[in-house]
This record gives C-alpha cells, structure tokens and sequence, in this order.
C-alpha cells in the first residue's frame, strides 16, 4: 500500500492487486520504530505519526524481553517510538494510494507472473474471471508466503523454526491469572496486555521445537494449555476474538530484485517478530523503491540506480535477522542463559552507552554504501532533520523541503551558491537547489539529498557535483 502510495505521488500508472476486500484488524504489527517514522515523515505522512510532546525524543523499550531499553531520536524528529496497530497505516496509505490515482484492485489475486525483456506479465484472479496486465515493473509485497517470489524462482536463505508462538486476544476468567508484560518461566515466555474491552493480548513462546503442522488452526483450549504449561499454573481463557500461530522462522531472499521484478517487505526477508521491526523495515523498504523507481520509469536514473535497492534494503533486513536471531538465544528458558541475560541487563539498563543496541532496534544505525568517487564520510548516512531560513528568509526544515519527493540540493555558506549551482543547472527539472542561510549548521556547504533523507553527496566544494549528479540522476535531462 505504501509503495503504491508513493508511486502515486510520482504520477506513475500504477495498478495494486491485493486478495483482501478490506483491511483486516486482526493484531499483527503495532509498533513502528524511529527510523520508519522518520522517513515516512520526509515523505509527508504526517496523519500517522505520534504527537509531540515536551520529553519525547526518548522511549523505553526492550530487548529479548529484558526492559530498560532507552531509545533516543533527535530533536526535530518524530517521537522515536510508536504505537500504531498496522491496519491503520495499511488504511491510511491506501487512501494516499487512491487519492493519487493508483488503481485498487481488491478482492484480486495475483496468481501467475511471467516475465518477457521488457515486461512483467501478471494473470490476475477475481470473481469477475481471470484477466492478465502487463507492467513495466512488478513489486511483491505479498507476504511472507509470497508466491510471485517462488514463481520468479528467487532462492532465499531459510532457517527452520525452532520456536513455537500462539497469540490470542481473549478473555481469562480470572484477570489476575495472567501477568502483565514479558514473563520469563523455565519453559518459555508469556506476552500480555490490555487489549481494551475486557480482552487481553497474550502470546505463549516456547521453544522445544515446532508443532507438527504449523498450519493448523489454533483453538482456545491449545492457547489455554500452552499458556499454563509456561506460567506452571491453570489458566481459564473464556472466548477469543483472533487466534493465531508464529514462529522463529527467518528467510532472506538472495536478492531483492530480479530485471523488473522487486520484492518488498516481507516477501523478502522475514525473522522472529520480537522488538517489532518487520513492519519498519517493510516501511523502509517501500520508501527506498519509490523514488528510484520513479526515476527509472521517466529516465531520470543513473546507471544501476534501482540495483542499489538490493543493496541497500537487503543488508538492512540482514541486519534485523540477525538481531532476532541474537534475542531469540537471549529468551532461551534453558538456566545455562541467566548469566548472559543478567549480563544484558547490566547493559541495558546500567550502561549509559547502551546506543548501539537502540540504533539496531530503531534502524538509526542504517547507513548506505557510498556511490561517488572521493565520497565524503557524510554520504549513505541521513540528513537529521533541523530548522532552516531560505536566503530570501522563509523559514523551513529538512522534513518539509524533503516532502516533494524530489532530491534536493541544499547550499549554505558564502563558497556555495553561484558555482553549485552553474555546475547542477542542467538537472534542475530532476533536483530541487535551496540555498538557505549559513546559521542552519548543515554539516557541508554542499549537500544533495536523496528523497527518502539518506545524503547522496556532499562536498564545499562544487568540482564533484556534476559527476554525483550523474551517478544519481544519470546524463543531463
Ligand atoms: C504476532 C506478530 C506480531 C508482530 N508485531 C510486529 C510489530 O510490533 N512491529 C513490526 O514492525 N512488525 C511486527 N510483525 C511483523 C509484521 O506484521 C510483518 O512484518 C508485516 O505484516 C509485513 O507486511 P507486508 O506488507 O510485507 O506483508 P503482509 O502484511 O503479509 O501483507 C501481504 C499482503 O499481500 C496480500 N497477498 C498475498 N498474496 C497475494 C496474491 N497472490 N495476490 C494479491 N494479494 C496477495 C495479502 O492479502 C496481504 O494483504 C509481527 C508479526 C506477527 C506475526
């Protein structure tokens, strides 16, 4: 939905085929971590992002379940962590999408895709028939069981299973019975909270291997069974309103895009839904095809500027793997771990330093691969968000010059202005030039944003411009 919204925005025809009829609230993702919420606010989705307020540039979080876990964004940003169920962001950026022109196909599925040299060719199934669309470029964002991504022959890493979750949103006959929070037992783990109504939220872990189908439906009494069996004690569950089976079960596809076909979120990498990072990179993801595929689409690319999404996202969502991977080992029930967890307590919650495991958590550690010849260390990482004054004395910021979707060359300081400018006049249809005043502490005279926020240049000096520019944007337009 959110990559369809974005291809809204760049004015492409873009079609978006989904088996569903409506949203379903069925609780899957409920937070959203900073890095996300920071690039969905450079692309103007102001409706979903947490309020501010005076002290909210921190938030505790957790990890493998051991609290204490502060999370810092920087000022001007959005709060760094936010409770939003996923099916009103899915809502929300399905209203962009059709407000942009995007075509809704619900109740539609994607069932076969084939590929020629210059085409992805779809066959799409409905209640009015089966009907086939050809595109330019197809992205999969069908899920973790995604079928374009087996058809297009991608190959993946796959590691089995090895925990075994239920998650129910029901009702106990005692509240008391259930604990509230991350609870830690000799044979697993329970995860509860209020759900409103009487209901509670409550996820049962264990981790002596897989049931023997994964698939079957899970009933109440399971939920109730596993749930007593971790907490040593009998638990009475009355009704439920959503029942649900997850596991550990990690896939990374070995690429994440094939000629014209792009694979996004959970089609391409899937872990262990612990510290609540699949949606955001989900977000990421979306947020980084957009544009480049905007560019490709009207020839205003740079040569393999669409490679670098493989790049780019497929070692982020590595990255998230492998710190599942590390908590899942943490929540082990197995004695053997107490002193490691004790030992990530102390760090977690005693060490003031604690910023790489945040930066992990909330992908602000995320930084790209430079591009440019000589590049300056600013390149691949994001531009934070600060207020600015435009030279004729408008005031404005990073965010809200950034929520055009168009790159952006911001100049400041007495050496930038005219040179910088003559030596990027050619793409000026592509970039947005905005010279603003020096006092903005922008980190070089210099610097050319990509449109998700990630710098893609930056230099006081205006020699190199030309050949970034096209490395990005490709010849003069
Ligand atoms: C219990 C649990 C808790 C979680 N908590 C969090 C959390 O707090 N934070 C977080 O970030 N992540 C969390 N996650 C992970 C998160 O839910 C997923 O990462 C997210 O749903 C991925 O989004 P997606 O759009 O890639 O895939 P999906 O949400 O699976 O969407 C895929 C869509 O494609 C459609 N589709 C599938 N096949 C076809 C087809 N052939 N044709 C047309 N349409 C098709 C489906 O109907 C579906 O709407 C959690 C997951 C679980 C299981």
């Amino acid at each position: 939905m959110l990559l369809a919204a974005e291809a809204g925005r760049y004015g492409l025809r873009t079609a978006l085929v989904e088996t569903a009829a409506s949203t379903s609230d069925q609780p899957k993702a409920n937070t959203v971590h900073a890095r996300a919420l920071q690039s969905l606010a450079r692309h103007g989705y102001r409706e979903v992002l947490p309020e501010h307020g005076a002290s909210d540039n921190t938030a505790m979080f957790h990890f493998a379940g051991i609290d204490g876990l502060a999370i810092t964004s920087p000022e001007h940003e959005p709060p760094p962590v936010a409770k939003c169920p996923q099916a009103v962001l899915e809502r929300a950026f399905e209203q962009h999408a059709r407000a942009r022109g995007v075509h809704v196909l619900r109740g539609c599925r994607a069932t076969q895709i084939s590929r020629t040299r210059d085409h992805a060719h779809l066959t799409l199934q409905s209640e009015r028939g089966s009907h086939r669309i050809s595109a330019d470029y197809v992205a999969a964002a069908d899920g973790a069981h995604s079928s374009i991504r087996e058809q297009m022959g991608f190959t993946k890493d796959f590691r089995a299973p090895r925990i075994s979750a239920l998650l129910g949103v029901v009702r106990f006959a005692d509240p008391a019975t259930a604990p509230a929070g991350w609870h830690r037992t000799r044979r697993g783990w329970t995860v509860a909270r209020d759900f409103g109504n009487g209901y509670t939220l409550i996820r049962a872990i264990t981790f002596a291997g897989t049931p023997p189908d994964r698939r079957a439906p899970v009933t109440l009494g399971e939920l109730q069974r596993e749930a007593s069996y971790i907490l040593g004690r009998d638990l009475k569950m009355t009704d439920a309103l959503h029942l649900r089976r997850f596991s550990d079960v990690s896939t990374l596809a070995h690429r994440f895009l094939d000629g014209r076909v792009a694979l996004v979120g959970d089609a391409a990498h899937t872990h262990f839904p612990i510290g609540g990072q699949g949606l955001s990179t989900g977000i990421q993801d979306a947020l980084n095809l957009g544009w480049k595929l905007a560019h490709c689409i009207r020839g205003t690319a740079g040569k393999d500027l669409l490679e670098t999404y493989d790049e780019e996202r497929r070692q982020a969502a590595q990255r998230v793997i492998d710190n599942t991977r590390a908590q899942a080992v943490l929540m082990r029930p197995d004695p053997e771990l107490d002193p490691l967890r004790d030992l990530f307590t102390g760090l977690i919650r005693h060490d003031k330093d604690q910023n790489h495991l945040a930066a992990a958590i909330s992908a602000q550690d995320t930084r790209y691969a430079p591009r440019t010849k000589g590049a300056s260390p600013l390149e691949g990482t994001f531009l934070s968000n600060r207020p600015l004054v435009t030279e004729d004395g408008r005031s404005t910021s990073v965010v809200e010059l950034l929520t055009e979707g168009r790159p952006l060359l911001l100049l400041s300081g007495p050496g930038a202005d005219s040179t910088h400018r003559a030596q990027s006049r050619a793409w000026n249809t592509v970039v947005r030039t905005v010279s603003v005043r020096p006092d903005a502490g922008l980190p070089q005279e210099a610097v050319l944003v990509r449109p998700d926020g990630y710098v893609a240049w930056a230099c006081d000096s205006a020699d190199s411009l030309p050949e970034a520019l096209r490395v990005w944007f490709g010849e003069e337009p």
